[in-house]
């Protein structure tokens, strides 16, 4: 899977692009990350990329010119499955979303700032919009942060036990059951017997009631 990544901010993906799970990917290459600076595709000599919103109001919009040109120039290398725009009135990411996304070849993630882009780009050239939540951050990159993780970890291959993904959270509209390592005994405190008695089918079954136990109790509206 190849991410191409549209930015006025490359710098705030070199810490959670270079270490645990996708950097993993990114050396066995199950995935290619590229950052594009969008100011390098500003079109007016001071590198630009923003403009005063038309009819007036609070903030600067990013223009349409330099995502234009951006975009074009990668589309004229590969074709893309998808051309995302982050933003807060998207689809709000879900692993149902991550995992669709993993089915894709070739996306642009376009990380917006300011007030937003020129709706413009979002009409005629975005192919979709994702959302990481019913809140509003400063900008895209930490959104393209999250969605780049929760599809690469899905990846075949980059986790090394392959059905731990599988069973995590909400993977079957499920929350994941309690987890627990040694010591068997912390000042009194124990780990359920169940998960000593070596019966893989009896372990199963009560890793499942208790997955349907806490979604019951914190997430309802999964079992719905
Ligand atoms: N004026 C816009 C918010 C702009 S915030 C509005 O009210 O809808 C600046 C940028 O941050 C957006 O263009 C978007 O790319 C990104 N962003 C903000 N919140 C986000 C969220 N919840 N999910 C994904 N991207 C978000």
């Amino acid at each position: 899977m190849r991410i191409d990544i549209i930015t006025i901010f490359p710098e705030m993906f070199e810490s959670p692009f270079n270490h645990s799970i996708i950097k993993r990917a990114k050396d066995k290459n199950l995935v290619e990350i590229h950052l594009h600076q969008l100011r390098d595709y500003s079109v007016n000599k001071h590198k630009h990329v923003d403009d005063y919103p038309f009819g007036g109001g609070a903030g600067m919009v990013m223009m349409i010119e330099p995502i234009s040109k951006c975009i074009d120039s990668l589309k004229a290398e590969r074709d893309y499955d998808e051309i995302i725009y982050t933003s807060p009135d998207g689809e709000v990411l879900s692993q149902k979303v991550a995992n669709r996304l993993t089915l894709y070849n070739n996306i642009i993630l376009l990380c917006g700032h300011y007030k937003g882009i020129d709706e413009r780009i979002r009409e005629h050239y975005i192919t979709s919009e994702i959302s990481i939540g019913d809140y509003v951050l400063s900008g895209g990159e930490l959104a393209a942060c999250v969605i780049t993780d929760a599809v690469i970890r899905l990846l075949p291959g980059v986790l090394n036990d392959e059905t731990s993904a599988l069973s995590d959270s909400f993977q079957d509209n499920l929350l994941s059951p309690p987890v627990y390592t040694r010591p068997y005994e912390f000042n009194g405190l124990k780990v359920p017997d169940i998960l000593l008695s070596g019966n893989d089918k009896l372990i199963n079954q009560w890793k499942h009631e208790q997955s349907l136990q806490r979604t019951q109790q914190r997430r309802p509206d999964l079992l719905k």
